[in-house]
């Protein structure tokens, strides 16, 4: 029997609905409209879409945004001194460096140097620590989105068995983290894998939850997994011109996972959803609600 599709865009704008509502509800009352700072550093047009599809978001959900557009032979000074304004300005709530950014640029410094009450991607070592602790100010954007995705097609998670595979520390470490915490939607037994683990497909066999984060096209074939089992493909690869896939062979796939996410129209949108979230958690935090 074929699984479940857990549709990500449906679900996106589901809670997108719910946050336009409470950005109107916030505006009303503290006269506070949550806004976006984004930065774009060099011409990478990967980079280009994915800040224009964010900024789209905020305004449909009734989130102000600035794009600050620099070249790609912008010094480390020169942005750290854009993100110095930034965190100054009172009319910005977050601030979102879109990743990767040149390579004469460490990275490290620049997403360290962003107020931890504006650090809408959860990036800040202060906001990683209050998470790793359990008690997040904001939660980071794509496990979060995977959760909300885990919630809504009524996967059960405590007690059970959730492999992530990756674990970088935009998605796989923070992945691992929300699903082994004490509470709501969590409490999983999680085994995180990587490319060094060996025997990977006896691990992922064994996962009720499986989630997948390396970047390899379709390298979730269903032999890896164990049938009846809920698949979140966090992978966006693009292969040949236009074509993005999965880490996740999904046409294989579907016939054996009780439930599975498609790409695109799974993790995307969610991700971009959850930073519209903690863009309004931040303008609350600022107005003091
Ligand atoms: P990353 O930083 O490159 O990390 C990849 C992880 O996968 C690493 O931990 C790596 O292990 C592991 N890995 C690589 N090859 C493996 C293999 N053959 N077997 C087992 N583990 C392997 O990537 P990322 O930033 O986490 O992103 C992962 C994917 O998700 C990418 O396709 C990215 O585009 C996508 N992504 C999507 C969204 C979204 O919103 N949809 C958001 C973020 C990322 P080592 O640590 O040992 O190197």
């Amino acid at each position: 029997m074929s699984a479940q599709i857990i549709d990500g865009k449906a679900i996106a704008q589901k809670v997108r609905s719910g946050l336009a509502e409470e950005v109107a509800a916030l505006q009303a009352k503290t006269g506070v409209q949550p806004h976006l700072a984004a930065v774009l550093v060099g011409d990478d047009p990967a980079s280009a879409v994915y800040v224009r599809n964010k900024q789209r978001a905020c305004e449909q959900t009734g989130i102000g945004s600035t794009l600050h557009r620099l070249p790609a032979e912008t010094t480390q000074d020169e942005l750290l001194q854009l993100v110095h304004q930034l965190n100054n300005d009172e009319t910005v709530h977050g601030i979102l460096c879109q990743l990767p950014l040149p390579e004469q640029i460490d990275e490290l410094a620049i997403l360290d140097a962003v107020t931890p009450l504006k650090d809408v991607d959860a990036f800040h070592p202060e906001n990683v620590g209050l998470i790793v602790q359990g008690r997040p100010r904001f939660l980071p954007c794509t496990p979060h989105g995977v959760q909300q995705m885990l919630i809504e097609s009524g996967t059960e998670i405590a007690g059970k068995h959730a492999v992530v595979l990756g674990r970088s520390e935009i998605v796989g470490k923070p992945m691992a983290l929300l699903l082994m915490q004490k509470g709501a939607a969590a409490n999983a037994t999680v085994t995180v894998c990587h490319s060094r683990t060996q025997n990977l497909a006896e691990i992922t066999r064994t996962a009720d939850i499986l989630i997948a984060a390396i970047g390899k096209p379709e390298f979730v074939t269903a032999e890896m997994v164990k049938p009846g089992a809920t698949v979140i493909d966090v992978g966006t690869n693009r292969v040949g011109e236009k074509k993005l896939v999965g880490d996740v062979a999904f046409d294989d796939v579907k016939e054996v996972a009780g439930a599975i996410s498609p790409v695109p129209g799974g993790v995307g949108p969610m991700t971009i959803t959850m930073l519209l979230k903690n863009t309004l958690l931040a303008a609350r935090l600022a107005a003091g609600e």
